[in-house]
């Protein structure tokens, strides 16, 4: 089992989450790097505090006494319009400070976004 985070961009804060869900149980996009027989459970859902994702400092913390094993920044980060300009330093800051390896990417990106 691996224990997962997510954090979506703060400007999707009212998304539902049903696409990086609806990937999780799949293993589809992001979650496809796992085997498929192996469970993966959700532990923590935030979005980064919209800009300049003050919340990147803090969430992790939430999500480790969850017992967080790997946080996945959001698709929307990237195929957002415009793209995140701080995914990659969020990527460094929370492998570095909280020592969590962070993907990037939950869900296939969608034809229409
Ligand atoms: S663009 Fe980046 S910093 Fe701004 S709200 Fe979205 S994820 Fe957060």
């Amino acid at each position: 089992m691996t224990k997962i985070g997510i954090i979506i961009c703060g400007r999707y804060i009212n998304c539902g989450g049903g696409k990086c869900l609806k990937a999780l149980k799949e293993h589809a996009g992001g979650f496809a790097k796992y085997p498929k027989d192996e469970l993966l459970e959700l532990v923590g859902f935030a979005n980064c505090g919209g800009c300049p994702g003050g919340n990147i400092e803090y969430v992790p913390v939430e999500m480790i006494k969850n017992g967080v094993e790997v946080i996945h920044l959001a698709t929307g980060l990237v195929v957002g319009y415009p793209p995140c300009p701080r995914v990659t330093q969020f990527k460094e800051y929370i492998e570095t400070h909280f020592n969590l390896p962070v993907v990037i990417g939950t869900h296939p990106i969608p034809l229409k976004y």
